[in-house]
């Protein structure tokens, strides 16, 4: 019970819920239906990862520390910010029969579409607790995730907008103008930049693995309406040194100069060294190093407005650890959980900025800023 006698600096919301753990994506082969070679087996977006993050909260008492905050299923008219009705009349049809790939590589069971509503309706209730000043900051932590849901295609494990629709609803209800992401999942968040591609009250900043998912996304040359689209495609391989270079070369300086109201970061940790799905090498201490990055900017432009939304992360032994940092953060814990893993990822090697990584980091800045 390291954070028993913790004191925490912030208030941070927690939105949470057992029936997010009960979104079925079905006994697939990783993210393939199984068929004569592929042996059926666990999907690679299973709730274990998330429940696991949950009971090391627990563990810990951090959690006892937080404010627990329960979802509300999001109607028609909220998901409406983003998706037209046919998307959603669509998986209604989908789990209705039973369940099954409700678009790109999308596995949905017969509760998806209600437990979709509640991912939704959690991000909206963390926007609200925000914008209030119930919370400080808050993390949802949500599944299914939502980064690479488009408007009418449920895409990635990804059934609804789950971010992109708490930034239009910030937008509409609470008068926000001005909202960026920081999107630091391993896959390129390509829902969330497609829709706010055409809109520069909205900067969408991705750090992801080069051309991992979706294939051919994810380039520099994706800049959005006034320069409202910041992609940062990083090698395979990437580690500590590749992140931190890219968050004080390009990331901060972006958000510096975009001064947002409202930070909401799509939260994965399959950049982690122990990603089944990514080949880069993040330990706990960069996803802390991260948050606490761009909580500085939240507190100089935003009264540390943050949401976080988790999406993706894949190593149910490791998933937990790199959350927690990120939630310790958050809260400005007094005490911090020591990762077993740390030690053993922080001195792989390959963990320094390479000339490879660097390249790629200024050619991300020469886009964004090119005089
Ligand atoms: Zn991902």
């Amino acid at each position: 019970m390291i954070h028993k006698n913790s004191t925490c600096k912030r208030t941070t919301g927690l939105v949470a819920s057992e029936l997010y753990f009960w979104h079925d994506t079905m006994n697939w082969c990783g993210f393939f239906e199984p068929t004569m070679t592929l042996q059926p087996g666990e999907h690679f977006e299973n709730p274990e990862t998330k429940r696991r993050m949950q009971n090391l909260l627990q563990a810990t008492g951090l959690w006892d520390h937080l404010q627990l905050m329960a979802p509300d299923a999001a109607s028609n008219d909220v998901i409406g910010l983003v998706h037209p009705q046919s998307h959603i009349d669509h998986l209604a049809a989908v789990c209705a029969s039973g369940g099954g790939d409700t678009g790109a590589l999308t596995p949905a069971g017969p509760a998806s579409l209600d437990i979709a509503r509640m991912a939704v309706g959690g991000v909206i209730v963390a926007v609200d607790a925000v914008m209030a000043g119930d919370v400080d900051n808050a993390y949802v932590l949500c599944r299914p995730p939502g980064h690479h849901a488009l408007p009418e295609l449920a895409m990635g494990f990804c059934l609804f907008a789950n971010a992109a629709i708490g930034i239009r609803h910030a937008q509409k209800q609470h008068g926000v103008t001005r909202v960026a992401t920081v999107d630091w999942d391993v896959h390129h968040g390509n829902g969330t930049e497609a829709i706010f591609l055409d809109d520069p009250s909205v900067l969408t900043i991705s750090l992801h693995q080069t051309n991992l998912f979706p294939p051919d996304s994810g380039g520099t040359d994706v800049k959005g309406a006034g320069n409202s689209n910041l992609n940062i495609p990083l090698p395979p391989g990437s580690g500590s040194g590749a992140y931190r270079e890219a968050f004080e070369r390009v990331v901060i300086p972006a958000l510096e100069t975009f001064e947002p109201e409202l930070i909401v970061i799509p939260c994965g940790f399959d950049a982690s060294a122990l990603d089944p799905l990514g080949i880069q090498m993040l330990a706990s201490e960069d996803f802390r190093w991260m948050t606490r990055q761009v909580m500085a900017v939240a507190d100089k432009h935003c009264s540390g407005r943050i949401v976080a939304t988790h999406e993706g992360g894949y190593s149910a032994t490791y998933v937990p650890y790199c959350g927690l940092a990120v939630v310790e953060e958050l809260s400005g814990a007094s005490n911090q959980f020591e990762d077993p893993f740390q030690d053993f990822v922080e001195n792989y090697g390959g963990q320094a900025l390479s000339n490879d990584q660097a390249a790629a980091i200024e050619q991300a800045h020469k886009a964004y800023f090119p005089r």
